[in-house]
C-alpha cells in the first residue's frame, strides 16, 4: 500500500521558495461525484513534481507521470496495459476556503488546480491527469477476433460451435450495407444543406 502522493506547500506560500516531490505509486484512491475510485497500475509508476511560486497564491507545477494505465480490450475484454509518459504543467492556486482540490477552467481557458490544504494531495489531480490521457478503446492486438456473441467464448483461441453458423465474412456484408449508402447519397435533405452552406 503507497501513501498518497503529496507536496507539501506550506513553506513555499510563506517564503515563495520551491518546493518538490518524488516518488512512485502502485495505484490511486482519489474521489469522484461523493465515491472513492481506485486508479491501478500494472507497475509501479514513478512521478515527479516541481511546484514553483509566481507570487501570491499563484503557483507553476512542472513534472512527470509514468503510469501503466490497465484497459479491457474493446472486443475481447483481456486486460491490455497502456503506458503513458505524462508531461505535468498546471496552474496551482492556493484558497484556504477550499476543501478537496479541483480543477477549474482559468479565463485563458488554461486549466487551474485549486486547492485549500497547503500539504496538497495529488493523487485526484494525477489520476485525472492519467484518465484524460488514456485512449477510450484499445484493441489487445490488431486483429482481435472477439467473443462469440452467442455463448461468449474468446474467438482468439479457436472457433466455438456458433462460428459455423454466423462465419465472418458474413457479418462484415450486413455491416458494409451498400444499399444504404446509396440512399444517403440521394437524400433530398442532403442537397438542402448544400445549398444553405454559402449563407454561413
Ligand atoms: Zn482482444
Ligand atoms: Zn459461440
Amino acid at each position: 500500500m503507497t501513501d498518497a502522493p503529496r507536496i507539501h506547500l506550506g513553506s513555499l506560500l510563506r517564503t515563495s521558495s520551491d518546493a518538490h516531490t518524488t516518488g512512485e505509486l502502485d495505484h490511486l484512491t482519489y474521489e469522484q461525484g461523493g465515491q472513492e475510485q481506485i486508479l491501478r497500475f500494472a507497475r509501479p509508476a514513478p512521478f515527479d513534481v516541481n511546484v514553483n511560486s509566481l507570487g501570491g497564491n499563484e503557483m507553476y507545477l512542472q513534472g512527470y507521470f509514468h503510469p501503466v494505465v490497465v484497459m479491457e480490450c474493446a472486443r475481447c475484454l483481456r486486460e491490455v496495459e497502456v503506458p503513458l509518459q505524462l508531461k505535468l504543467g498546471t496552474l496551482l492556486r492556493y484558497d484556504p476556503a477550499v476543501d478537496a482540490p479541483f480543477l477549474e477552467e482559468a479565463e485563458s481557458g488554461e486549466e487551474v488546480l485549486v486547492f485549500g490544504d497547503p500539504d496538497l494531495d495529488l493523487s485526484a489531480y494525477l489520476a485525472e491527469t492519467a484518465l484524460l490521457a488514456a485512449p477510450l478503446s484499445v484493441l489487445h492486438a490488431p486483429d482481435c477476433k472477439g467473443l462469440c456473441q452467442v455463448c461468449g467464448h474468446d474467438l482468439n483461441e479457436g472457433p466455438c460451435e456458433h462460428s459455423a453458423q454466423v462465419p465472418v465474412e458474413k457479418i462484415d456484408d450486413e455491416l458494409g450495407n451498400p444499399e444504404g449508402t446509396v440512399h444517403a447519397r440521394q437524400n433530398p435533405f442532403a442537397a438542402l444543406r448544400d445549398l444553405k452552406l454559402p449563407e454561413d
